[in-house]
Order: structure tokens, then C-alpha cells, then sequence
């Protein structure tokens, strides 16, 4: 089982959830472990593209930050889930904010990097005893084009649940709904195993 191993969920897990979650019943229950090195390439991992043009002292005027962490671990033993963020922004008023780099800005990838940005507001939430209610994002691509998200209580009502899922599966044996974008087995490492039912 997934715990076995590894104690706590990772943002690149989830990722492979929204994937499809009957994935990680065949990576993670089944132990059907040769596939593994062709893992599934999921679409909208951790973009390396960093912005060079975007100076602290624009963020600091655009936002009023007053504090930058940069690469944080952090996690969350009651949920079981961990993560490296980006940028974490401490702003004047006194809230806490991440913010992410992004080299393109491309609808069919937003969904996901937006809720991985809820993800870490719920690591974020429990670490620094806050309730993040917005997130950032800068699209490299678009002249260093900062775009800022709010982060509503259904939007970390949605993680929890995928958590819960995820662990139901992982821990319980579930055996999910596929992806609902049968495109989507096309890449997919169980293609042949999966009964896509
Ligand atoms: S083959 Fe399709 S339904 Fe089956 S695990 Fe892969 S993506 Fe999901």
C-alpha cells in the first residue's frame, strides 16, 4: 500500500488523480510496478520557466510584500500531505499568499495548476495558522503578466475531498470511476490492463 512507504500525499500525487483516479488504484494497489518508469506524463508538472524579469522590488510595490520565502517544505500530519512551494508571500495586511511561475497561459492546464495552488493554501492554512484567500500567478510568457486568483472555501472543501479519495484508494482498496476524458488513456501506462468501465 501507499503508505507503506511513503507517509504523506504530494501535490504531483493529486495531479495524477485528476489524471484519472483508477491510476493510482492500479500504481498503488495492484503494485503493478513495471510500469512505472513509463509513468503516465502528466501534462502540468512544475514549470522550470522562472521569471527573471519580475524584481522584488515590483513585487513589493505591486502587492506590498514585506516577507519572501522561497522553495518551502511544509506539511500537514492531520492531512496527510506535503509540499515544496515556490514563493510564499507574507503581505502587508498581514495575509499569506503563494505565488507561482508559469511559462504559458493556457486554459486546459489552468484548472490544475490553480488547484494545486489551493493544495498548498491548505498547508499553508495549518503552518503559518492563517486563511489563505488568494494566490498568484506569473505567465512568463505574457511579459511577466501577474495574475492574482481568489481561493474560496468550496476550493479547499473540493481538495479535501480529492485527499479523502485518494487515501480511500490508496488505503482502502477503492477501486474509483475512471477519467471521464477517455483521450486521456491514450498516454496511459495501464491502457492495456484497465477495463476503462
Ligand atoms: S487506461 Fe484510462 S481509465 Fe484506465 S487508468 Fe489509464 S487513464 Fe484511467
Amino acid at each position: 500500500m501507499f503508505n507503506e512507504y511513503r507517509k504523506y500525499i504530494t501535490a504531483t500525487d493529486l495531479q495524477e488523480f485528476w489524471y484519472c483516479p483508477r491510476f493510482i488504484y492500479y500504481m498503488y494497489v495492484t503494485k503493478i510496478r513495471q510500469y512505472e518508469e513509463k509513468r503516465v506524463k502528466v501534462q502540468i508538472g512544475r514549470d522550470v520557466h522562472k521569471a527573471k524579469a519580475l524584481e522584488k522590488d515590483y513585487l513589493r510595490k505591486s502587492l506590498g510584500v514585506v516577507k519572501q520565502e522561497k522553495e518551502m517544505y511544509l506539511s500537514d500530519e492531520s492531512l496527510g500531505i506535503c509540499g515544496i512551494i515556490d514563493e510564499i508571500l507574507h503581505l502587508e495586511d498581514g495575509s499569506v499568499t503563494t505565488l507561482e511561475y508559469k511559462f504559458a497561459e493556457n486554459k486546459y492546464k489552468f484548472r490544475t495548476q490553480f488547484y494545486q495552488a489551493v493544495y498548498y493554501s491548505l498547508l499553508i492554512d495549518s503552518n503559518y495558522k492563517t486563511n489563505m484567500t488568494s494566490c498568484y500567478f506569473v505567465y512568463t510568457r505574457t511579459g511577466s503578466k501577474l495574475v492574482k486568483y481568489d481561493i474560496k472555501p468550496k476550493h479547499k472543501e473540493y481538495i479535501i475531498d480529492c485527499i479523502k479519495e485518494f487515501k480511500k484508494i490508496t488505503h482502502e482498496g477503492y477501486y474509483p470511476k475512471r477519467t471521464k476524458y477517455l483521450r486521456q488513456c491514450l498516454d496511459c501506462t495501464y491502457n492495456k490492463i484497465c477495463d476503462k468501465y
